[in-house]
């Protein structure tokens, strides 16, 4: 059933503080945005729009563009917190090597299907869904599916981990898929990791992209993984550019860097991802330095969240920190920090459109497309006082806070609910896919899968050269409990 208000011809947001995501990062309070169509028409005071306009009380709210998340692998998403103790190792081993196979096309429909909503939920309007499980054509067609049939926009980063990207992308079959499905989604892209072998036998794949005319993004500087031989390898024969999106880049020289920021490409920090997983230390410490443009993604929902608020917040906290820390190695203390909550919040909107060649979203100006997010909880505490609206969004915002989200102008979540989903059926569709998986592997490969083994190391509590006393046997400690009387109530 329809919700009525995604047939209003406009959509008009009142006295609300707007971040535009302009070049000043300005802050404008007590402002209106006005949405005609898909697109923004006005950014002022005192707007109105036409007959039939929906109108939304933004007062006490801040009102950005929709976020841009650059790489999230949407299939995983029907194993939503099962590897939240993994390394990258486990990660490997489960998906590439032993269960990412068990997938079937319905099953990636699943993953995609929740993800999107997911997405909408958080105020993140655009998802590139880096899909490394399309292992036949029929994966393909459900990916492209699924996003299609929930109103947020997609990229889709067509991967196949069980093929070298020189034969999956030979294939003829994707020819004439991405000819059927081009048009389906905001756009594509190619998902291929370098691993680094002289050979380049990934040239082939980077020579049919440029073939394609799509744009490649590729997990670089994945400790163990991918590393500086493959930056070299594409900037030398050509195939790195402006549309090149570099995932993680945690573990690289200065020299790649230097490669990265001279031919273009931006990077996709996954914070939260590189903290957990080990690819190497959140990069946006060296990347900043090299001027090389920045955005944020969520990597999976397998182990992590798919909000960027958590990126935002886990980026600030590990540049801040790594800056920290790189200062008190020298006997320094850092005074000013030079990452702002500003900052990641431009990553998170514009930073997001940048690596996508566009500037259509990400901003909200005349003529930008109406991808809007209203942030607005009046049952929370935590919306007031709206003091510093970078800091705030960056630091004390939540999904939960997010009220309205406007995609292309059409409303897909309103006052704090998705607008047209049915939760009932997404779990119905995720039970089926657990159901599956969890068949195929066994239930002893399933509880292991989720339960990885603690190192043998680190069970032993280090000695003590220091002995005070024995709080744990100490009744005087009772003296000091918040819990009433010395003694009392005790047996
Ligand atoms: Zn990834």
């Amino acid at each position: 059933m329809p919700h009525e208000t995604t047939d209003a011809p406009a959509v008009l947001f009142r006295g609300g503080t707007v971040l535009p995501m302009d070049d000043a990062h300005s802050v404008l309070t007590d402002t209106d945005v006005l949405v005609v169509g898909d697109r923004v028409a006005e950014v002022g005071a005192g707007l109105s729009g036409p007959d039939g306009t929906l109108e939304v009380d933004a007062s006490g709210g801040v009102v950005m563009p929709g976020m841009v998340d650059t790489h999230r692998h949407m299939w995983q998403t029907a194993m939503r917190g099962y590897g939240a103790d993994w390394t990258l190792t486990q990660y490997f081993v489960w998906y590439y090597l032993e269960s990412g196979r068990h997938f079937r096309p319905e099953d990636i429909h699943t993953g995609n299907l929740l993800s999107a909503w997911e997405s909408l939920e958080a105020g993140v309007t655009t998802t590139v869904d880096w899909s490394h499980g399309l292992q036949t054509i029929d994966h393909g067609e459900a990916a492209v599916d699924a996003l299609a049939a929930v109103p947020g926009r997609f990229v889709l980063a067509y991967g196949n981990i069980q093929a070298g990207p020189w034969e999956w992308t030979a294939d003829p079959g994707l020819r004439s898929f991405l000819d059927r499905r081009r048009g389906d989604l905001y756009g594509w892209q190619l998902a291929f990791d370098v691993t680094g072998d002289p050979a380049f036998p990934e040239k082939a794949a980077f020579e049919a992209a440029r073939d394609l005319g799509l744009p490649v993004t590729t997990h670089a500087g994945v400790w163990g993984a991918t590393n500086d031989d493959g930056i070299r390898l594409m900037t030398d024969a050509g195939f790195a550019d402006e549309s090149t999106v570099y995932v993680h880049a945690a573990t690289l020289s200065q020299d790649s860097y230097h490669r990265i920021a001279a031919t273009g490409g931006s990077v996709s920090v996954s914070t939260e991802s590189e903290q957990s997983a080990g690819q190497g230390y959140p990069p946006t410490w060296q990347v900043r330095r090299h001027d090389i443009p920045v955005s944020l993604s969520m990597d999976t929902s397998v182990w992590w969240s798919g909000d960027l608020f958590s990126a935002m917040r886990t980026t600030l906290g590990a540049d801040r920190s790594r800056e920290h820390l790189e200062a008190h190695a020298t006997g320094d203390t850092v005074t000013n920090v030079h990452l702002r909550a500003e900052q990641v919040v431009d990553w998170a909107t514009r930073g997001g459109a940048r690596a996508l060649g566009t500037d259509e979203i990400g901003r909200l100006a005349p003529g930008a497309k109406a991808d809007v997010v209203l942030l607005r909880n009046d049952r929370s505490p935590v919306s007031f006082p709206l003091l510093n609206p970078y800091g705030h969004v960056a630091f004390q915002a939540q999904r939960g806070d997010v009220h309205t989200v406007l995609v292309d102008g059409k409303v897909v979540k309103h006052d704090g609910a998705l607008v047209g989903v049915d939760l009932a059926d997404l779990r119905r569709r995720a039970e089926a896919t657990v159901d599956h998986l969890r068949s195929v592997m066994g239930e002893e490969a399933w509880t292991a899968g989720m339960n990885p083994a603690m190192p043998d190391a680190d069970d032993k509590v280090l000695d003590n050269p220091y002995q005070y006393t024995d709080f744990r046997t100490d009744t005087t400690l009772a003296r000091g409990s918040i819990f009433g009387e010395p003694g009392a109530g005790e047996a």
